[in-house]
């Protein structure tokens, strides 16, 4: 394991973060070291990927600590991926092999490890859609586990793991593929993509690049544009807050879903007449309002002051409350 005291949090998002100590561990036996050395110094263990998910605090009073071992293992359509690896290079080995199931989830920056946290989700397909189990470190119980998919809770945009974010370890995935037809992902920005084109059975490959294409387009690359992603979760309402809503705004998008109503958080943004604008430092991106960006690195207080503005506008015009998306550490 190496450890660096007081030093940089990698965050896409740009905040100029520094943690007490942060750890790359390279094995399963270094996850361990990393919880002992955590224990030992008082401080609480934060497990990031990449950063692309989290708003660091300016000042993390703790050992951050990254997963820096990668492998994939195929064999027939099983698909074990280590943590470290990218995501979105394990999309690409699986499509190059002719494995369907994570192709709509092309493009997704961030680690194989923060997959199942919060259930990465993209154009109507899901990771827990083709997931089998993860093998994960389980802090209170301090052993390695396996944890079968009923038993990581998936919801929508949710998990066990983001429930208990102190308690585990994602040390590998392992999915189930298909080596079936791909499904067409039943969206208008993809299905446009390919009336375009004139081409209605795409394979595999095509997916992908459409994917990649049509989130290029519409989303700041994090490497150019500080940026974490969505920001905010999409809210789930009950049946009679969604007519009620309905009523007062015909014009809204409304999606089924596990028994209530989804609305697009980026919708609700847009209708306030904030896409594109900008709240102190932060902006909100002018191509999709969901995403807020920090192109000038700004600090956590200020990352703070955006999304309360935001919350506050979206809750006087809607009477809905926005949730973060992202994690902060
Ligand atoms: P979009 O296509 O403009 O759609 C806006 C919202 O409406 C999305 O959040 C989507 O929900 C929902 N929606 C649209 N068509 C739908 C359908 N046919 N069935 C069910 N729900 C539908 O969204 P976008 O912002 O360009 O994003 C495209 C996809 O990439 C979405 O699935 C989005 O979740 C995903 N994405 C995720 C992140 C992230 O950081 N988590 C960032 C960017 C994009 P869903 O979000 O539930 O799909």
């Amino acid at each position: 394991m190496i450890v660096d005291k007081e030093s940089i949090v990698p965050n896409s998002l740009a905040v100029p973060s520094m943690a007490s100590f942060v750890a790359r561990t390279r094995s399963k036996a270094e996850v361990v070291e990393a919880d002992n050395f955590a224990n030992k110094e008082g401080l609480p263990l934060i497990v990031i990927g990449e950063g692309t998910n989290i708003v660091p605090h300016d000042y993390v009073k703790a050992v951050v600590a990254t997963l820096d071992f990668n492998g994939i293992t195929k064999a027939g359509a099983q698909f074990k991926i280590m943590a470290g690896e990218k995501w979105d290079d394990a999309v690409k080995i699986s499509v190059e092999n002719n494995l369907s199931g994570i192709e709509s989830l092309s493009g997704i920056p961030g680690k194989a490890g923060a997959a199942p946290i919060q259930n990465i989700g993209a154009y109507g397909s899901e990771i827990s859609d083709c997931l089998e189990n993860v093998e994960v470190y389980d802090r209170t119980k301090k052993e390695f586990i396996i944890l079968n998919k009923k038993e990581c809770q998936f919801r929508y945009r949710d998990s066990l793991f983001k429930k208990y974010p102190e308690n585990f370890i994602i040390i590998s995935v392992n999915l189930k593929l298909s080596k079936e037809k791909p499904k067409m992902p039943k969206y208008k920005d993809v299905e446009e993509y390919f009336n375009k084109k004139n081409n209605s059975t795409p394979n595999l490959k095509g997916i992908r690049e459409a994917i990649i294409e049509i989130r290029k387009n519409k989303l700041p690359d994090p490497n150019i544009i500080p940026n974490a992603g969505s920001y905010f979760t999409n809210p789930l309402l009950g049946k009679k807050e969604a007519l009620y809503i309905k009523n007062k705004f015909p014009e809204i998008l409304l999606f089924p879903l596990e028994n209530k109503t989804k609305i697009p958080a980026g919708w609700l943004i847009e209708k306030t007449g904030l896409k594109g604008a900008k709240i102190g430092k932060i902006e909100i991106s002018p191509g999709n309002a969901l995403v807020l960006a920090n192109p000038n690195r700004a600090g956590f207080e200020e990352i703070m002051y955006a999304e309360n503005f935001i919350i506050k506008k979206v809750f006087q015009k809607f009477g809905i409350t926005l949730e973060r998306e992202p994690r902060i550490i």
